[in-house]
This record gives C-alpha cells, sequence and structure tokens, in this order.
C-alpha cells in the first residue's frame, strides 16, 4: 500500500526558518512530484539562533536562507514574522496563521509535535491546532473567505526523536538529495554545529532519516502522527 498526495495541498507550519528542512522536507518533496501542492509556513524570524561569531542582521540572513531553501522545493513560502523565543498561542497569531491557511487552501498541515522539546515548537503547534479549526469557522473573520473543510492534522517528528511514537511513516528516500540541499541553504545554522553546544544538523537529519527508514522498512523516512480530532480526523 502506498499513500498518493497527487490530489492533496500540503503545508508544513514550523517556528524556525530550517525546521522544514530537518523534519518534513522529503515528504513535500515528494508531494509535489505526485501531483500536489506544497507550501511552508515559518512563524519566527530565527533572529535568535546565533552561532558563536554572531551575524548582525541575523533576521535577514535567515530570511534569504529560507527563500533560497524553499526556491530549491519549489514551495510557497508564507512566513509569521514573529520573533524567536515570543512566540505564543493568541488571538492575534492564531488570525494571521488562519488567513495564511484560508489563502494556501490546505487539504494536510504538517505541524510541530504538541510535546516538542522547543517552546517555540509547542507554541507553533498550538497555533497550528488552533488555526486547523478556526481556519473553516465563519464566525472568524480574517482577509480571506473562511475555508468549506478544515485540513487534516499530521504532527512532525521531533529533530532528536526523543518522545516521538510514530504512527506514519513516508518513504522519502528519492528526496533525501533535495532535503539536504534545502538544509545545506543554512549557513547561518549549520556554522553552530562547530560551536559545541549546538547539534551538527547535516549529521542529524541524516541519522534520523536513516532511523526512521530502518523502523519501516525503507532506505529513508520521515515520521509522522496523525490527529485524530473531529473535523480534522480522515479515512486515509
Ligand atoms: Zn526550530
Amino acid at each position: 500500500m502506498k499513500l498518493n498526495f497527487k490530489a492533496e495541498r500540503v503545508l508544513a507550519v514550523t517556528a524556525h526558518p530550517d525546521d522544514a528542512e530537518l523534519l518534513c522536507a522529503g515528504t513535500l518533496a515528494r508531494v509535489k512530484e505526485e501531483g500536489g501542492a506544497i507550501a511552508i509556513c515559518v512563524l519566527c524570524q530565527g533572529d535568535k539562533g546565533q552561532s558563536s561569531t554572531p551575524v548582525k542582521n541575523l533576521a535577514a540572513m535567515r530570511r534569504a536562507e529560507m527563500t533560497n531553501a524553499a526556491q530549491l522545493l519549489g514551495a510557497k513560502l508564507f512566513t509569521g514574522e514573529f520573533f524567536d523565543g515570543e512566540l505564543t498561542d493568541g488571538p492575534k497569531q492564531r488570525a494571521k496563521l488562519m488567513e495564511i491557511y484560508r489563502q494556501f487552501n490546505p487539504t494536510l498541515v504538517l505541524a510541530h509535535y504538541p510535546n516538542d522539546y522547543h517552546p517555540d515548537h509547542r507554541a507553533a503547534s498550538a497555533l497550528a491546532e488552533a488555526a486547523s479549526w478556526f481556519c473553516a469557522s465563519r464566525g472568524q473573520k480574517t482577509k480571506t473567505k473562511p475555508m468549506t473543510v478544515p485540513p487534516a492534522v499530521w504532527w512532525m517528528d521531533t529533530v532528536n526523536m526523543s518522545g516521538f511514537d510514530p504512527g506514519i511513516y513516508v518513504n522519502m528516500a528519492e528526496h533525501f538529495a533535495i532535503k539536504q540541499r534545502m538544509l545545506l541553504c543554512h549557513h547561518s545554522q549549520l556554522s553552530r554545529g562547530q560551536d559545541g553546544d549546538f547539534s551538527p544538523l547535516g549529521e542529524l537529519m541524516r541519522l534520523q532519516c536513516t532511523a526512521r527508514g530502518a523502523q519501516s522498512g525503507a532506505p529513508a523516512a520521515e515520521a509522522f502522527r496523525v490527529h485524530n480530532v473531529f473535523k480534522r480526523a480522515r479515512a486515509w
């Protein structure tokens, strides 16, 4: 049995500019190849991901890095423009994300796991979940009209795989190379691998895909959990 994303519109909602590369870029590449539409929404600017050699205008640098990566993939890029470390689940933030949902009209949202280790990821998770309900609520007004059907939601793996019990695996072995090339766009973060207090991201990503692949009988895979709740649950 093989999932097919041909008729799907998949939106990844992430906290930071390199999260999609680490957690779901292979799946997005596969969706695109199968004929689906893809987009990435990055809620924070990445303004505080500094290495031991600080960059003056880090937010601008990270914007360029994520734009390059999204272009490589051929994904539409949305940004929330919130500051790192200040992302919370509030009405203003929900309205912004709701409007992004309504503009892209996703059938599936890939979101951070609610119990992720990073506070920004947890806030992004809560926002993505809330927006998945309110995007189809007529009482919630934003510029674009409400969606007719709320999207399904899949939780993404955590970067170090801790506390995440996969529910569904996507074989993205044929798309590992593009995921790797996208991650290479993030020079500001890859350089932090030498700092000692930050993981070498390229290696972490490779090990994760290999491990999730080994668990599911594929050369490389990305892991997700299906968020089965009212109106977001689907029969696959
Ligand atoms: Zn992150």
